[in-house]
């Protein structure tokens, strides 16, 4: 492939705009580099694209239209593009939406915009005071650095005014300088930690892949607090030290103001930040910066991902098995599986780094693809907390209520002593279970071997592995008493008007994705949480992740049972991973914690291993058992989900495809649903979802979009391809 185009040459550009083709432009006046940014006519608009490569010459070259400018950007690199063909490859995504996830930042193609800079002026102020000392003190102890206005107010401790007094009389400068400057430069030896010898094993484990270079992933396993962080910032450093950048991916809850402060106090600045919170002008000045060298360091959410890198070295997927790494809108992709593929592309080495590993990397560290470096101890003062189940056959508890007596003892004696609870039901709104209260029997599905789960707005049952719905029975099915049939359970909302009438004196605040209208409201309401505005605090699996609660001191598992025999593939292991993080919340700071959980099967073989920490047994059976049924990772799986404003037109169109599965046949994939899917209204469409399950070996993914093919989506339906999805509920 040509690696430079003179003018007039035929190039392909390919465009953001939803074309399923590479248009062909001519090159401009002066030529392009292939993987230039450049802006072409497209119809009467102008349009951001890329340049692919050669053009396909299929058009008449005379009515072949210019590229109209190349923009000041680096071109996108050849690693890059092969990521971003690959990964639509995989995920069955067309290429103009894979380069819309590329180049999301504003004024791309905009000159660099400028803003005023001060720096020491030279000339002596008719008059010293205090604060005018200050403002050229730490002028002269930067040297030659310039500040904006109002960097330079703060860091002296003075009002802009008196900045502004001083530029008056020349003692200080005032000069225009590009918006977009580059991030400070990381010292890699600044602030390390002396580390125990556990960590420092593990931390030369990690630098001993960066120093051999070339593609290699590792599973950093240790539980909450054995200092996984403290040890990948090791492998940051060494890669900061081979002039390489790196990426550190946190689930975009845990991107909080305390995670940059221990990266400033390690390498002594600020690195750069990538997430839904950060300003538009902000995001196109990393994505410059990334894409000029001049970040070397990025913090973000899955999408930093896509930022132009030109040198990565090392990718770090911090709680490598939060289901926040898989985004379940627009492009379907799990970023974890795209952090890997776009470092073995680029030959950069990637940590996953984890207290409970999904059963995907586990399996990949058994087998060898992985490395696995463990770190046994919790560093320090804090201890894991003392882990207790209460037997709730042996518990007197009303119906209608689900704390139990020895709970309450539990949590009575933390607000004695001003300390937090925290209460876990991993279940928001709705009743998981319809029950016969007359003869105690569950609703289960005809066709399978599940429970039905009720769902309000389809005022419907439904079996969440087949997708079979019905309305809910005036009488029971097993013993046919007549109205008797109740939602049985409680979300987490139900619970906290249960803990206000345990305890009207407390502060009880409940902590639910769906109660917060922004993950910035949730963040901010976290931190207060944490300062100690709350007594008790009610909470599904989002407080599972990695907040810091000081004040907490005891954590109670409303149902540990809730899902060790639900019908998702994935519930054991979510089960394990929620109940050892919620533990490892309890007692983090130098009070000791202790976390209990309610079950009625204290020997399940779950409850055994998160309180004996035979997490490998656990691991084994959990694999042995998705094995023995051929689903990931020993089997292949994907998702469909259809949607539209009309729910009959929706499941019409779901039907149609349930019905002509002949490609899906031929590899021999089977079809489940159509079914609502997990998230199934949003923004007033519904939605709804057909699973596939094929074979480890298979070419899903061409039989998928030859089965897809063969749908029309006619007005406002549309259709999505979710490969190895996550949620089932
Ligand atoms: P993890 O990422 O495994 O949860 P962290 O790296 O966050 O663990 O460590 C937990 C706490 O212990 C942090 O506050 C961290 O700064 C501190 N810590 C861990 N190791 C050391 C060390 N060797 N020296 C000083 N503090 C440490
Ligand atoms: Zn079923």
């Amino acid at each position: 492939m040509k690696s430079y185009f003179d003018e007039g040459d035929l190039v392909g550009v390919l465009t953001a705009q939803p074309l399923d083709r590479v248009l062909d432009y001519r090159a401009p006046e002066g030529g392009c580099h292939l993987g230039a940014y450049v802006e072409v006519p497209l119809g009467p608009r102008k349009v951001l694209g890329v340049v692919w490569g050669e053009g396909r010459g299929d058009w008449d070259y005379a009515k072949v239209r210019s590229v109209i400018r190349v923009l000041d950007a680096a071109p996108m690199r050849d690693e890059m593009r092969s990521f971003l063909e690959k990964m639509g490859a995989y995920t069955l995504t067309p290429m103009s939406a894979m380069l819309r996830l590329a180049t999301r930042a504003p004024g791309l193609g905009d000159p660099p915009s400028m803003r005023k800079v001060y720096r020491l002026g030279g000339v002596e102020p008719d008059r010293m005071t205090s604060a005018r000392e200050q403002v050229l003190g730490v002028l002269r102890d930067y040297g030659g650095l310039s500040f904006t206005l109002t960097e330079l107010a703060e860091l002296a401790g003075v009002t802009t005014g008196v900045v502004k007094g001083l530029v008056k009389q020349g003692a200080v400068s005032e000069e225009d300088a590009p918006r977009d400057l580059p991030f400070p430069r990381l010292d890699p030896d600044y602030g390390g930690k002396d580390l125990t010898e556990d960590q420092s094993a593990a931390a030369s484990r990690l630098r001993a892949g960066v120093d051999a270079g070339g593609y290699g992933t590792v599973l950093l396993k240790g539980v909450t607090g054995s200092g996984k962080t403290e040890v990948y910032l090791e492998a940051v450093a060494e890669a900061l030290r081979h002039g390489q950048q790196a990426l550190v991916l946190l689930p975009e809850i845990a991107l909080s103001g305390e995670f940059l402060t221990r990266v400033e106090a390690r390498f002594g600045a600020k690195p750069a930040e990538w997430h839904s919170g950060v300003t538009m002008t902000e995001r196109r000045r990393v994505w410059r910066m990334v894409g000029q060298g001049d970040a070397q360091l990025v913090v973000g959410a899955r999408s930093a991902l896509f930022l132009p890198y030109q040198n990565l070295g090392l990718i770090v997927v911090d709680e490598e098995h939060d289901t926040s790494y898989k985004q379940e809108e627009g492009v379907f992709y799990n970023a974890r599986d795209m952090a890997v593929l776009r470092a073995s592309l680029c030959g950069a080495r990637v940590v996953l780094a984890s207290a409970t590993p999904c059963l995907e990397t586990w399996a990949n560290a058994e087998s060898g693809k992985y490395e696995r470096v463990e770190l046994i101890s919790r560093f320090g003062e804090s201890v894991l907390p003392e882990m207790r189940t209460i037997d709730m056959r042996r518990e007197d508890v009303p119906a209608g209520e689900w704390i139990s007596p020895a709970l309450r003892r539990a949590v009575d004696k933390r607000m004695e002593a001003g300390e937090q609870s925290l209460l876990f039901l991993n279940r928001r709104g709705y009743a998981p279970v319809t029950i016969c209260r007359a003869c105690g029997h569950q609703i289960g599905c005809d066709q399978c071997d599940a429970k039905m789960v009720e769902h309000r707005f389809l005022k419907r049952l439904m079996c969440h592995q087949c997708g079979e719905t019905k309305p809910i029975p005036e009488t029971c099915p097993s013993c046919a008493a007549e109205g008797k049939l109740a939602p049985v359970g409680p979300g987490v909302e139900r619970l906290a008007e249960e803990a206000a009438r345990h305890w009207p004196d407390a502060r009880v605040v409940v902590l639910s994705s769906d109660l917060f209208g922004s993950a910035r409201a949730l963040k901010e309401r976290i931190e207060e949480i944490a300062k100690g505005d709350a007594d008790i605090i009610i909470g599904t699996q989002l407080v599972a992740k990695g907040h810091n609660f000081p004040l907490l001191t005891l954590v109670g598992v409303i149902d540990a049972d809730l899902g060790l025999q639900g019908s998702d593939l994935r519930a054991a292991e979510r089960t394990f991973q929620l109940m050892r993080q919620v533990a490892g919340r309890a007692g983090r700071a130098e009070r000791p914690g202790e976390a209990v959980m309610q079950t009625y099967q204290p020997e399940h073989p779950v409850i055994r291993a998160i309180l004996g920490g035979d997490e490998e047994a656990f691991w084994r059976a959990e694999a042995a058992g998705r094995e023995a049924a051929g689903v990931p990772p020993y089997g292949r799986m994907a998702g469909i989900i259809l949607s539209g404003p009309d729910v009959q037109e929706v499941f019409d169109l779901g039907n149609f495809l349930a019905r002509n599965t002949a490609p899906l046949a031929r590899v021999g994939a089977q079809v489940y649903g159509p079914a609502p899917a997990p998230i199934a209204r949003v923004r007033g469409r519904h939605r709804v979802r057909l699973l596939v399950k094929a074979g480890k070996g298979v070419a899903l993914q061409s039989a998928l979009s030859q089965w897809v093919s063969q749908a029309k989506l006619k007005g406002q339906l549309r259709l999505a391809v979710d490969i190895d999805p996550q949620s089932f509920f």
